[in-house]
């Protein structure tokens, strides 16, 4: 059993989740939590929106509103949306919390304590106009690395390097327009100079087993550049105060105190499960694993400047925060990072709409056939492509096509064939050699079970009754918990679907050649073992598809006769602070972990009534729903 943080990306709260933001970083952080928490781990999935960078308040000003009221706006259509979806955060929250503050401020005064911090005084464009600093966000100009004339100024879209805004050519004020100039500021900066070493040394221990995107991406960062002091304060009222004396009217730069929120979450998480020192489970006990779920425009947030400020806090950040003996905090183990997703061939925009909204969709659509669709399309090695039309395909040909008819077809079968419930086998006569059991037609199969049922009539295993051809079918299967799960834990998630839906195959071929629905009418105990196999193929394969396809896997589940769901449940609740009120989203892990397991499917359980698991979508609604975006 072990400790799994697995860090989602935080969200902007100032406009509404596309598909790209789900296959980026939320939707692979679910699928891996839900697999770890099947094979028995403790996991803490946590995440929450982001209140407070500039791209709060750029949408704020230009709607004449409080930043305040637009994170407001945007964090319940979260909530909506990861429930619909079923993202299992166990703590989803927000920047804007007490806690967060305290956490933000403890970490710089650790830093500041270990004399990783220096002040500086800064040249910042400053709007004669506004009258006012400009955030980098709040200028843009000319990328003096790429030559792209729209750089924002802390980052370029077009090339992704990181930027040092004051280096911007032909820069302009973003609100009107208006030529800046550059006038001087102090700010605190974080010596990342001092911390490369320690950065290297980190980088170079993941390189083994990291996408190489990443960690290629990162050493080749610095070995080109080499890490320089960055500023982690600005001119700027909305957001976390400084925590030193004279600093009033200046705040913590975004980029130094979002990604604390991994730490302040999981503290927030543990105050409100009732045990506050918990969070130290996830990071300070050096066995714990920690992955960050982003996408790669973030890599140089994850994998160089978060552990850098972990490997500068040391131990100060606990004997700081909690008063007592420090534990140095743990350094992320893996950083996933996922490319991006283009829409119909054409880099996704949310300010032109052209993007498929992630609460629009779910008005139309289930949640199951969107989580497949990402899956299979998900960018993990190179930018991929969403296309209604390949959307439509896959759904009816495979999604339906290979698993939702099995699962359908058989249990349908039956249902009406035996009575509502899974067959009893065919028993052998005493005495009779197992390979034997196929051939011995039993007129009264043993006493059917019902649910919950103690007088077990078959002794498990009930392998020996099952001829052979079906051994190896289940063999085949079953093999998925190691094969699917080994793709699962080296997060390739692409390859650990394709895997499963190989063995959804491999029931189908099974089925074509034992033909039970002829056989049903002339060998009847041929039909009831092939029947039962094919169930507890399902079974297995229920399992394997569960952290993909969560909400009808837990429908299947229930059809074949479980009582308790294979997973949790998701709830909102309210936590009040001195920051004001916010709503967060929270998850009560499932009574029965450890569900990663072979099927161990007994015969006669009863079944509930099956339902088709999947729709067959019409192919036009493609070009229909290709009209509503753009
Ligand atoms: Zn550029």
């Amino acid at each position: 059993m072990t400790h799994i943080l697995v860090a989602v990306a935080w969200p902007y709260s100032n406009s509404d989740i596309h598909v790209g933001n789900l296959t980026g970083s939320y939707l692979p952080a679910d699928i891996f939590a839900r697999y770890q928490r099947l094979r028995g781990n403790q996991v803490l999935m946590v995440s929450g929106s982001d209140a407070h960078g500039t791209p709060i308040t750029v949408k704020a000003d230009a709607e004449g509103v409080t930043a305040g009221e637009i994170y407001q706006r945007y964090q319940p259509r979260f909530l909506d949306l990861f429930q619909k979806l079923g993202l299992t955060y166990d703590l989803f929250t927000t920047t804007h919390t007490q806690n967060h503050f305290k956490v933000a401020q403890s970490i710089f005064l650790a830093l500041k304590e270990n004399g990783y911090l220096y002040t500086e005084e800064q040249q910042q464009w400053y709007s004669p106009t506004l009258k006012k600093f400009l955030p980098d966000r709040y200028v843009e100009g000319t990328c003096y690395i790429c030559g792209y004339e729209n750089a924002r100024g802390d980052q370029c879209d077009n090339c992704g390097n990181v930027l040092d805004s004051t280096q911007l050519i032909n820069p302009r004020a973003k609100q009107d327009g208006s030529v800046p100039e550059l006038r001087k500021t102090t700010h605190h900066f974080i010596d990342l100079a001092k911390l490369q070493p320690e950065v290297v040394k980190f980088l170079e221990s993941r390189k083994g087993y990291w996408r190489p995107n990443v960690v290629t991406r990162s050493l080749g960062w610095i070995s080109s550049q080499g890490l320089r002091g960055r500023p982690i304060t600005r001119d700027l009222d909305w957001g976390i105060p400084v925590p030193v004396e004279g600093w009033e009217g200046k705040r913590l730069y975004v980029w130094f105190e979002a990604v604390i929120g991994y730490l302040s979450a999981a503290i927030e998480w543990a105050q409100a499960a009732g045990q506050p020192e918990a969070w130290h489970n996830w990071w300070t006990d050096p066995d714990a694993r920690a992955y960050y779920f982003i996408g790669k425009d973030n890599i140089d947030f994850h994998a160089i400047l978060w552990p850098a400020e972990l490997s500068g806090v040391g131990e100060a950040f606990t004997k700081i925060f909690e008063g007592k003996s420090g534990k140095p905090l743990n350094l992320p183990y893996d950083v996933p990072a996922n490319e991006f997703l283009n829409m119909e061939d054409k880099k996704i925009s949310g300010s032109r709409n052209w993007a498929v909204w992630g609460n629009d969709f779910l008005e139309r659509y289930d949640p199951d056939p969107l989580r497949y669709y990402l899956t299979v399309n998900m960018p993990e090695t190179s930018d991929s492509n969403w296309d209604w039309d390949d959307f439509v395909r896959r759904n009816n040909n495979e999604l339906v096509a290979t698993w939702g008819n099995l699962a359908n077809r058989v249990l349908s079968f039956a249902y009406r064939n035996w009575d509502g419930k899974v067959p009893n086998l065919p028993i052998p006569l005493r005495g009779e050699s197992s390979a034997a059991a196929s051939d011995v037609a039993i007129p009264n199969p043993v006493k059917p079970l019902r649910g919950g049922e103690a007088d077990v009539a078959i002794p498990k295993p009930v392998d020996e009754y099952l001829r052979p051809v079906d051994r190896a079918l289940l063999q085949t299967i079953e093999s998925g918990f190691d094969s699917v799960g080994k793709l699962l834990d080296a997060v390739k998630l692409r390859a650990a679907l394709s895997e499963a839906f190989r063995l959804a195959t491999a029931v189908n071929v099974y089925l074509d050649e034992q033909a039970p629905w002829t056989a049903i009418k002339t060998e009847k105990s041929a039909a009831t073992t092939t029947i039962y196999t094919a169930i507890r193929a399902i079974d297995n394969l229920k399992i394997l598809l569960s952290p993909f396809l969560p909400h009808t896997c837990e429908a299947l589940h229930q059809t074949l006769g479980y009582y308790a769901p294979l997973f949790g449940e998701q709830y909102t609740e309210k936590h009040r602070d001195s920051q004001g009120t916010h709503e967060v989203l929270r998850y009560r892990p499932a009574a029965i972990p450890g569900r990663w397991a072979p099927s161990q499917l007994e015969p006669g359980r009863a079944l509930r009534e099956p339902k088709p698991l999947f729709k067959k979508l019409e192919p036009s609604i493609a070009e229909e729903e290709r009209a509503r975006m753009g």
